[in-house]
């Protein structure tokens, strides 16, 4: 099949609320091809969880989606009814969140949630579906895996944990994995086994990914593409080494720049704050917090520009006219 795997076009998605509409992505495209990684960063707030919720059609009320397309394999998602999209959900797209504690069931065993997936995707009766978890367990590293099969979540460590939920995730073979901050609630070191098990696993199933985080440095080791999410918007494409070495869009530069200054850090702060997403500033959502804003920046949007080789920049400075 030709085209990406996934295709996101001009998608909105607004959280309505009493006080206005929360714009929390507005207007974002962005495609996948199939076995690619694809990093989203962004400051917490930016939309990139929401997009995440989105392509799985998991926004929850007061959250919709308001328009845009969502085009995965050729079918758009959002014309899809509830039925057709759960046999989706899990099999061809499957998500790894960032708080284990919230997604995993107290009162069952690991491995009989990770064995639920054979069972609704595949038919798989318990016992076979057991066996299979064990193997699943062995490939993201679990610490003897036929005994952890039997634990409950609450005699897991954080790691195991969140092993746990990479094993669901992966155990149908998705075509695309979605990784919302799956290391974030862990420390240091045991976050970068969890990424070499992931980085592992998306190479031996040639599976897409999307990874969702605020640590750029984190995308640079583990994303072919990197895209950049300010505000609602994304305003930076670009292969990962490319947009690392030369960060274009000026919010881009500032996370590059502050990562060199404080390196293996996490999403360093940038002057100021992000703008309220009911009523986001004119014309760039950036300018009350870039240095090199002009008038035009803070009365014109500035449109999205294809610089060719894979970047694209939405700023006026490499906007033309
Ligand atoms: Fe800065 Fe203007 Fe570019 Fe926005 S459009 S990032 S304000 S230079």
């Amino acid at each position: 099949m030709s085209g990406p795997l996934l295709s996101i076009e001009g998608l909105r998605v607004y959280y309505f609320l009493p006080h206005g509409a929360v714009r929390a992505v507005d207007g974002v495209s962005l495609y996948v091809d199939r076995g690619e990684v694809l990093g989203v960063a962004g400051e917490s707030g930016c939309g990139k969880s929401t997009l995440a919720h989105a392509v799985v059609r998991l926004v929850r009320p007061p959250g919709e989606i308001v328009s845009g397309r969502i085009v995965f394999k050729g079918v758009d998602l959002l014309r899809l009814s509830e039925e057709e999209m759960r046999r989706i959900r899990g099999r061809e797209i499957a998500m790894v969140f960032q708080d284990p504690n919230t997604y995993l069931n107290p009162v069952y065993t690991s491995g009989f949630q990770v064995a639920e997936v054979f069972e609704a995707h595949e038919g798989v009766g318990a016992s076979g579906a057991l066996e299979r978890v064990v193997e699943i367990f062995r490939m993201v590293k679990m610490p003897d895996p036929p005994r952890r099969v039997h634990a409950y979540p609450h005699e897991l460590s954080g790691g195991m944990k969140q092993r746990v939920l990479i094993s669901i995730g992966i155990a149908a073979r998705p075509s695309l994995l979605i990784a919302d901050e799956p290391t974030s609630s862990l420390d240091v070191t045991i976050q970068a086994e969890v990424i070499d098990v992931i980085k592992e696993i998306q190479r031996e199933m040639g599976m897409a990914m999307i990874f969702i985080t605020h640590d750029l440095g984190l995308l640079s080791e583990i994303a072919d593409r990197i895209a950049v999410m300010y505000a609602g918007k994304v305003v930076e494409v670009g292969p990962a080494q490319e947009l690392m070495s030369d960060p274009l869009h000026p919010y881009t530069r500032a996370l590059v720049d502050s990562l060199r200054l404080v390196r293996g850090s996490r999403l360093p702060t940038i002057e100021g704050s992000p703008p309220s997403l009911i009523e986001p500033p004119p014309g760039c959502r950036f300018h009350p917090r870039c240095p090199m804003a002009t008038g035009r920046c803070r009365a014109e949007e500035p449109p999205c520009t294809d610089l060719g080789g894979g970047r694209t920049v939405s700023c006026h400075l490499y906007g033309g006219g």
